[in-house]
């Protein structure tokens, strides 16, 4: 796509999911159906409602059709609290060489860092079930936060074990 079609067609909504067979991760512009594997050819289904197709929000999963989604922060959440469990092990050798002040340091500027990093990258929406992201969404749409007793209800899931995962999900 030429720069100046790119700017055009402005954000287009996207999900990104692992591949179902060689896990892969994909993101895929869904004003396209048809979603291929780029890497190993993989075809996967994608169930495009008509909220979806028309005004961009988000109400269940394309993918495996889990009926509900959650809002979270873009940074993933592992490396947030990497960054915070750095600054940790850093102030604490700090304090332990009585530089105290600069202990108190490293921890204002890592969490400064989080907030900032959280700031720039926005939000996006997953899914419970398959934990596929969905990015340029229509934020007029009702999202809620992340709760965790409706992850541990669509849970466990195995993805990878079949050929079409959907098949898998619908025993639930
Ligand atoms: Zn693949
Ligand atoms: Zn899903």
């Amino acid at each position: 796509m030429s720069p100046a079609a790119e700017t055009q067609s402005r954000r287009a909504l996207t999900v990104t999911l692992p591949c179902t067979r060689c896990q892969t991760p994909i993101t895929h512009d869904l004003s396209k159906a048809e979603l291929c594997c780029p890497q190993c050819g993989q075809q996967i289904g994608l169930h495009l409602s008509e909220k979806l197709q028309r005004e961009g929000i988000v109400e269940s999963c394309v993918v495996c059709q889990c009926p509900q989604v959650y809002e979270r922060s873009d940074l993933h959440p592992r490396f947030g609290m990497m960054v915070a469990a750095l600054a940790c092990v850093i102030s604490f050798i700090l304090f332990a060489l009585d530089q105290v002040i600069l202990a108190f340091a490293v921890l204002v500027v890592a969490t400064l860092f989080d907030w900032l990093l959280y700031r720039w990258l926005g939000k996006v929406v997953c899914c419970y079930r398959c934990e596929a992201e969905y990015r340029n969404y229509n934020r007029q749409g009702r999202y809620p936060g992340f709760d965790l007793a409706l992850k541990e209800r669509y849970a466990p899931l195995t993805t990878g074990t079949t050929e079409d995962p959907v098949q898998g999900w619908r025993q639930y």
